[in-house]
């Protein structure tokens, strides 16, 4: 074979190389972040959904919140009704949910597993490279939970009060105040889940805080400087940083989030908490058992603390796929924890598919009615019970102006 012969073929491979590399790269800008959007965010049914009147006249009066979702991940106007994803605030205010915590996931290894994710790879960079986030957000967890926080402060501004974000005990009375005369607006409240966000500083804690965040969790789907995940390989407890972060985070008035927490860090967590802890979003052992999900001795501790299970809405959660699962599951934690102690974490748009969509909360009412739940109860874990451990943690506008140093 010849030079020349073999120099034509490599120019033809090369411009073959950079033809499918630039189709891909426009595949990416243009398909990749809905595609992947639409096959990892699903509802085994869509709205409209069929809900008795009894049962919608007492949801249409319940202060309705849900402590977890992960649409800030995904690229779509929020302010707009989609048929793609679980969650945007038109469904929000249909479904009468009057908060939503909107969590920000900073960072996903290439091999999550339900056991043992070792932190290695990164499949956000993609999504976050061909969702055109800024150029610092590409290998960054910091920069992309400060991003994520931009974006639905930017959604809060456009909104025209639709949309208000809950960072202090006064924004959360004076939204309330303002919804008893018009009930079509919701609230969100920012949350981090994992906090390799901090990247290892203890100032990246008030960094947060500035930035809106008021409610963090440890860990995510792997261990973290702070400590172990349930999913995570070494399961450890609270590292010393992770002892002055969550003291910190406390005198910040952050909400301390033990959704995907190791049982290590669980216990290490609740023998120093001065204040209530939440475990957002996840399902009880009882009802579904797995590592993910919370003991029934957990759910006593949390009850002492003060703190809340928000019950999660996915298979991994409730084993099933229906409104039946997510009721068997609120009903073992009530029975565990007491009635005060339950709340709802639905992992909207968190890779998860849910029996309905944001719009649909009001089967939730239904079906604890329907299995005799007295009202007051199902005001409680609807939502009540979550307003009030939050209003108890979150700062007022006195402390937000004192910020204290890290210890
Ligand atoms: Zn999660």
């Amino acid at each position: 074979m010849n030079k020349a012969f073999v120099r034509v073929w490599l120019r033809r491979a090369g411009w073959a190389a950079a033809v499918l590399l630039i189709v891909f790269v426009a595949w990416g800008y243009m398909f990749m972040p809905g595609m992947l959007m639409n096959a990892v965010n699903r509802a085994t049914s869509h709205g409209p959904y069929a809900v008795s009147e009894p049962a919608q006249t007492l949801h249409n009066r319940l202060h309705v919140a849900d402590l977890h979702c992960d649409a800030l991940l995904w690229c779509r106007d929020l302010l707009k009704r989609d048929t793609r994803g679980l969650v945007d605030v038109p469904r929000l205010i249909e479904g009468n949910v009057s908060l939503q915590v909107f969590s920000a996931v900073t960072r996903m290894p290439l091999l999550s597993s339900f056991t043992s994710t070792r932190n290695v790879g990164d499949v956000l960079m993609p999504l976050v490279y061909f969702q055109g986030w800024p150029a610092a957000t590409w290998f960054s967890p910091r920069e992309r939970a400060l991003y994520q926080a931009g974006v639905l402060d930017k959604d809060a501004q456009a909104s025209n009060g639709l949309l208000t974000i809950l960072r202090t005990k006064e924004d959360m009375d004076r939204y309330l105040e303002r919804r008893k005369e018009n009930p079509k607006i919701t609230a969100g409240l920012l949350s981090i889940e994992g906090l390799h966000a901090l990247e290892g500083d203890l100032e990246n804690v008030r960094v947060f805080f500035h930035a809106g965040y008021r409610m963090m969790s440890p860990s995510h789907f792997f261990d973290t400087e702070v400590g172990g995940s349930a999913q995570g390989l070494e399961k450890g407890g609270l590292t010393d940083f992770g002892k002055r972060v969550i003291k910190f985070m406390e005198q910040l008035h952050i909400t301390v989030d033990l959704a995907h927490a190791s049982p290590k860090l669980f216990d290490d967590v609740l023998d120093i908490a001065s204040r209530p802890v939440v475990v957002s979003h996840g399902g009880v052992q009882g009802a579904c058992n797995n590592a993910r999900n919370l003991s029934d001795d957990q759910l006593r501790r949390l009850a002492q603390n003060g703190g809340l299970a928000g019950i999660g809405f996915w298979n991994m959660a409730t084993c099933g796929e229906d409104v039946d699962s997510i009721l068997r599951a609120i009903q073992h934690a009530v029975a565990v924890a007491g009635v005060d102690h339950v709340a709802l974490g639905s992992d909207f748009d968190g890779a998860t598919r849910a029996p309905f969509d944001a719009s649909g909360m009001a089967l939730l009412t239904q079906g604890l009615m329907q299995a005799g739940v007295p009202e007051a109860d199902i005001a409680k874990i609807m939502g009540e019970n979550a307003f009030r451990v939050l209003r108890e943690n979150l700062p007022s506008e006195k402390d937000s102006s004192s910020i204290p140093q890290p210890q």
